[in-house]
C-alpha cells in the first residue's frame, strides 16, 4: 500500500463534469489500495475572478482581505470533489488549509509554510478515507488566513506531501508531463520523461509556470518524489529526479521563459563605491525583487551607467524609487522598458560543454534578434529581448539544439 498526495489545478477541475472525472482517477488509485491525499486549485479562471471583483472596489486592496477573498476559491472546489467522491462510493473528507493546521509565516499573498500537522490527514486515511486539502492557502500564528502566491496550490500539495513521507506527489495539470518549453508557444516541444532537480528549480525560477518554484524547492529540500501527469489522459509524465546527469549528451533539456519582466536604466552616475548600494538599496527596501542587474564600466569620464530587471507588476513602482535616487546622486537620465522578455536555456549538461552561448547568439543574431541584456549561471544562460521577439525566440532556440528530437541516451 502506498501513500499517494495528488494535486489537481484549475482546468482539471473547472467544470462539474470535470471534478467527476477528477473523482474518478481518485478511486481507481484508492481501489487499488493506496491511500489517497488530493489537493485542489480553485476551479479555472475563479482566482482571477476574484482578484478582479476586489478591485472594483479598491485598486490596491489589503493582502490580508485579498488572501481572505481568494481563499474561498479552494473552498468551493475541495467541497464539490468531496461531493463527486461520494457519489461514486469513495468515502471522503473536505478541510481548508486551516482545519489541517497548514501554518505559515504573516507574509499576505505570498506566505511560506512553516508546519503541518498531520495527524488528522492521517487520522482520514487510516479510516479508510479519501481526503481533499484546499490548496493555496493557510493560516498564521493569529489565525489569520494567508495564500500562498500564484500557482501556490502545487506548494501545498509538496508539503503535505513531505510532511505524510509520501511515497509520490503527483502534479495533475492539462499538459502531460514537462516539456523542452511550454508546449503553447512551440508545438514541437517533446516530453521530457526525466528531468533533474536542479534543471527544474531553475526552470520554474525563469518562469516555466508549470510548477510553481517553492513547489520546486521544498520537494528538493524534503526529498518528495515528484511527478508532473495530466488529468486528462494517462501517461507516466515526467519525474523529477535526484541522479544527477540523466542523459550525458544533452546539453540543454529546455527552455524557460518569462513575459513579466521590466528593465530600468540609470545613465550618469558616478563611479565610486556605495553607488550600486544607494540604488539596489532603496528599491530593497521598497521590498521589490530584483533580477538581472549589468553595470557599465566607466570610459574616460567618472561615470557609469547602471541597468536592473524587476517584475513587470513593480515597473511603476520601482521607476518612482529610481527618479528619487537618480536626483540625490545626480545622474543624468532614468530610462525603463517594461515590454521586455526572458529566454533562458536550461541544463545540467551545460557545464561540460563549451560554445552553448556562442550557438545562443548567433542564432538568435540571424533572426535579427536583438540581445539587451545577458546573464549566466552553471546551468544557464539567460537573454533579455523585446517581447515582440518571444516566441521567434523560444522557437529559433528550440530548433537550433535541437531539442524536438529526443537526446541520444
Ligand atoms: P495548473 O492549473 O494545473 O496548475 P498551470 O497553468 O499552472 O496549470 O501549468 C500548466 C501550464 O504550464 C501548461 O498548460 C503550459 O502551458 C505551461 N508550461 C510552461 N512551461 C512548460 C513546460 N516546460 N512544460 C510543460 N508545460 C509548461
Ligand atoms: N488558485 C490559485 C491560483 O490561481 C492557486 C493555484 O492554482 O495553484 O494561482
Ligand atoms: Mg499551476
Amino acid at each position: 500500500m502506498a501513500l499517494i498526495v495528488q494535486k489537481y489545478g484549475g482546468t482539471s477541475v473547472g467544470t462539474a463534469e470535470r471534478i467527476m472525472a477528477v473523482a474518478e482517477r481518485v478511486k481507481r488509485w484508492r481501489d487499488q489500495g493506496n491511500q489517497v491525499v488530493v489537493v485542489v486549485s480553485a476551479m479555472s479562471g475563479e482566482t482571477n475572478r476574484l482578484i478582479k471583483l476586489a478591485q472594483q472596489i479598491q485598486q490596491c486592496p489589503e493582502p490580508r482581505e485579498l488572501d481572505v477573498l481568494m481563499s474561498t476559491g479552494e473552498q468551493v472546489t475541495i467541497a464539490l470533489l468531496s461531493m463527486a467522491l461520494q457519489a461514486q462510493g469513495c468515502p471522503a473528507r473536505s478541510y481548508t488549509g486551516a482545519q489541517v493546521h497548514i501554518l505559515t509565516d504573516s507574509a499576505h499573498n505570498k506566505a511560506r509554510i512553516r508546519d503541518i500537522d498531520a495527524a488528522r490527514v492521517r487520522a482520514d486515511l487510516d479510516a479508510g478515507r479519501v481526503v481533499v486539502v484546499a490548496g493555496f492557502q493557510g493560516i498564521d500564528a493569529q489565525g489569520d488566513i494567508t495564500t500562498l502566491g500564484r500557482g501556490g496550490s502545487d506548494t501545498s500539495a509538496v508539503a503535505i506531501a513531505a510532511a505524510l513521507k509520501a511515497d509520490e506527489c503527483q502534479i495533475y495539470t492539462d499538459v502531460d508531463g514537462v516539456y523542452t518549453t511550454d508546449p503553447r508557444v512551440e508545438p514541437k516541444a517533446r516530453r521530457l520523461t526525466r528531468v533533474t532537480f536542479e534543471e527544474m528549480l531553475e526552470m520554474a525560477s525563469l518562469g516555466s509556470k508549470v510548477l510553481q518554484i517553492r513547489a520546486v524547492e521544498f520537494a528538493g529540500k524534503y526529498k518528495v518524489p515528484l511527478r508532473v501527469l495530466s488529468s486528462f489522459e494517462d501517461g507516466e509524465g515526467t519525474l523529477i529526479t535526484f541522479e544527477e546527469n540523466i542523459v550525458e549528451d544533452a546539453q540543454i533539456s529546455g527552455i524557460a521563459f518569462s513575459r513579466d519582466e521590466a528593465k530600468l536604466t540609470v545613465l550618469g552616475v558616478p563611479d565610486e563605491p556605495g553607488v550600486a548600494y544607494q540604488i539596489l538599496g532603496a528599491i530593497a527596501d521598497a521590498n521589490i525583487e530584483v533580477d538581472m542587474i549589468v553595470q557599465n564600466i566607466a570610459a574616460q569620464e567618472e561615470t557609469t551607467d547602471f541597468t536592473f530587471t524587476v517584475h513587470r507588476n513593480e515597473y511603476d513602482h520601482a521607476m518612482e524609487i529610481l527618479k528619487k535616487t537618480a536626483n540625490t546622486l545626480g545622474a543624468r537620465q532614468v530610462l525603463g522598458d517594461p515590454k521586455i522578455v526572458k529566454i533562458s536555456l536550461v541544463g545540467v549538461g551545460m557545464r561540460s560543454h563549451a560554445g552553448i552561448a556562442s550557438r545562443m547568439f548567433e542564432s538568435l543574431a540571424k533572426e535579427g534578434i536583438n540581445i539587451r541584456m545577458i546573464s549566466t549561471s552553471e546551468i544557464k544562460i539567460s537573454v533579455v529581448v523585446d517581447e515582440k521577439y518571444l516566441e521567434l525566440g523560444v522557437r529559433t532556440l528550440h530548433d537550433a539544439f535541437g531539442l524536438e528530437q529526443a537526446a541520444a541516451a
